[in-house]
């Protein structure tokens, strides 16, 4: 019965399809169109977890802080839009289900075909699937990827590895080096260099440390001795530690592999503190250099720059520190739509991969605000009494100010005390000397407490401690249970910051898709996408030159 059902709908699709007033009514959906087209550049923007609320939160400091450190309190998405950028949605769940992970997002963004949560460049059957990033440079385009967090994490090996798992970074890191991006900006030296780096008296240990200048953490997670800086370097990549290395290598017809830490790059907060005074290169600084070299080609390139730390914010429900990162996506998209200014071959699509902790701010019972006189008719005889706290604005103004990472209060700082110093008293220390928004012993004491962990799995990756930070409601959602004292922090601060955390991992709410390029390409993302769909069209103008 189905099958009769799908061979007849397939037929009536026949009938529409040739029937010619279709075609003529709708022109520019129509994918000749794209011939005509200008565009030879495409860079691809994706904020990790950067759902509409992330954004909404740089909207709201932007405009309602009170000294925002935004000019005329105008964002670079306002500004996108106001250039006469396109706006689209886009429905982010990986294949068969609901929601999704970074590698099945940015798998089914850069190759336009359906994946499962997990997969690295790979279809729904479990085939390898040719990337946006693989047909530009079959094309003769320049290639390049760049992030704050890990070359080889989800977002950028999606764009240039096949995989069966995220996790196989070490096998990543090889699939990227036969991929050759010309441009590799990012973190994760820990996945490129030799297994017996982690022996500090050996002869290799002292080379990289060397090669380095020491401005790196030297040690490997491979498991085997292939030291891919040596490959890359016979493949005739120029190698940069730092960002003075990086900007010494001459744009000319030069591939880069720069990688500038063991792990991820600094968080949005340190990063701010530390500017000018670093050998680590910022995400801007990495883009700059990245459209330097690509824009070389005549042919053109495919470009693609993940701010992936707003992710990790998020997934640790840190609003503060998530405001930071959003910061960083800010200075990046301003600079890149200043680089397009007065070109016509280039097409910018910045979205996101997925929202992450259904994170908003909110309207609580706690602390409604006293009664306010307002001069208008209506409050002749009785002053506006707020039904419930809305939120203040100098919320805004500290979390800008926050001094840590909830990941640096908890995991570097109070971790770091002797084991007799670990105490409520402590925690509440640290985080009260970080933050302005101060909690008690008893908050602190609530935030360390443990319980039987109700969702153990042996050998887990996440899911294996026997004992985990214990909380009341929802811990099946919080799943990086190592990490999960930060959530309790968020929970904590909720009511003074007005805001709420849903989940510890990702929500399918949809994301936005912002588009410049050529006005009449663009508004065929006028529409409600899924993520294959908005790769493929992508791909579509990569390849119309
Ligand atoms: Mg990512
Ligand atoms: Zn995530």
């Amino acid at each position: 019965m189905n099958n009769v059902i799908s061979y007849l709908s397939g037929f009536i699709l026949i009938i529409i399809f040739s029937f010619p007033i279709y075609a003529e009514d709708k022109p520019t959906h129509n994918p000749s169109n794209v011939a005509s087209s200008k565009i030879k550049n495409v860079i691809l923007l994706i904020g990790d977890g950067m759902g509409p609320a992330q954004i909404g939160l740089l909207e709201a400091y932007a405009r309602q802080a009170t000294k925002p450190v935004i000019e005329n309190r105008v964002t670079a998405f306002t500004r996108m839009l106001n250039e006469g950028a396109t706006l689209g949605l886009s429905m982010t769940n990986a294949a068969n289900v609901l929601s999704t992970d970074s590698a099945a997002s940015a798998t089914q963004l850069a190759t336009g075909k359906r994946a499962h949560p997990a997969t690295i460049g790979v279809d729904d059957k479990g085939n390898s699937s040719i990337t946006m990033l693989e047909i530009a440079k079959n094309m003769g385009k320049s290639t390049g990827l760049v992030s704050d967090v890990r070359i080889t994490h989800a977002t950028p090996a999606s764009f240039a590895a096949h995989q069966p798992s995220r996790t196989r970074e070490n096998e990543i890191a090889v699939d990227m080096l036969s991929a050759g991006a010309d441009v590799m900006l990012s973190g994760g030296l820990r996945h490129w260099i030799p297994e017996g780096v982690n022996d500090d008296s050996s002869a290799i240990f002292r080379q990289l440390t060397d090669l380095t200048s020491g401005l790196i953490k030297i040690t490997s997670k491979r498991k085997d001795q292939r030291n891919l800086l040596f490959e890359a370097k016979q493949q005739g990549y120029q190698l940069a530690f730092s960002k003075q290395q990086m900007e010494n290598i001459d744009k000319k017809n030069q591939k880069i592999l720069g990688i500038f830490s063991d792990s991820r790059l600094p968080n949005g907060i340190v990063a701010n503190n530390i500017k000018n005074k670093t050998s680590i290169p910022t995400l801007k600084e990495m883009s700059v250099k990245a459209l330097n070299v690509l824009q070389e080609n005549d042919n053109g390139f495919f470009l693609m720059i993940e701010a992936g730390l707003i992710d990790w914010a998020a997934h640790d429900n840190d609003t503060g520190t998530m405001l930071h990162e959003m910061l960083k996506m800010n200075e990046v998209l301003n600079y890149v739509l200043d680089w397009v200014a007065d070109r016509d071959d280039t097409l910018i699509v910045v979205t996101a991969d997925h929202e992450t902790g259904g994170f908003g701010f909110s309207y609580s019972a706690n602390d409604i605000p006293a009664p306010l006189p307002l001069p208008g008719n209506a409050f002749k005889d009785a002053d506006f009494q707020a039904d419930y706290n809305y939120g203040t604005t100098e919320i805004l103004d500290k979390l800008y100010n926050q001094k840590l990472s909830y990941d640096d209060m908890l995991s570097e700082v109070y971790d770091s005390l002797d084991a007799d110093k670990q105490t409520p008293l402590a925690l509440m220390n640290i985080i009260n000397q970080n933050s302005e928004f101060d909690i008690t012993e008893q908050q602190a004491a609530r935030i360390l407490a443990e319980e039987e962990n109700n969702y153990y799995v042996a050998e887990h990756k996440e899911l294996s401690m026997k004992r985990v930070p214990k909380f009341d409601v929802n811990d099946a959602f919080f799943v990086y249970q190592g990490d999960n004292r930060r959530n309790l922090l968020a929970i904590e601060v909720a009511e003074q910051q007005s805001v709420v955390w849903s989940n510890g991992t990702h929500t399918a709410s949809p994301v936005l898709v912002f588009i410049k390029g050529e006005k009449k390409l663009d508004q065929q993302f006028s529409r409600f996408m899924g993520h294959p769909e908005l790769g493929q069209k992508i791909i579509k103008i990569l390849q119309s030159n």
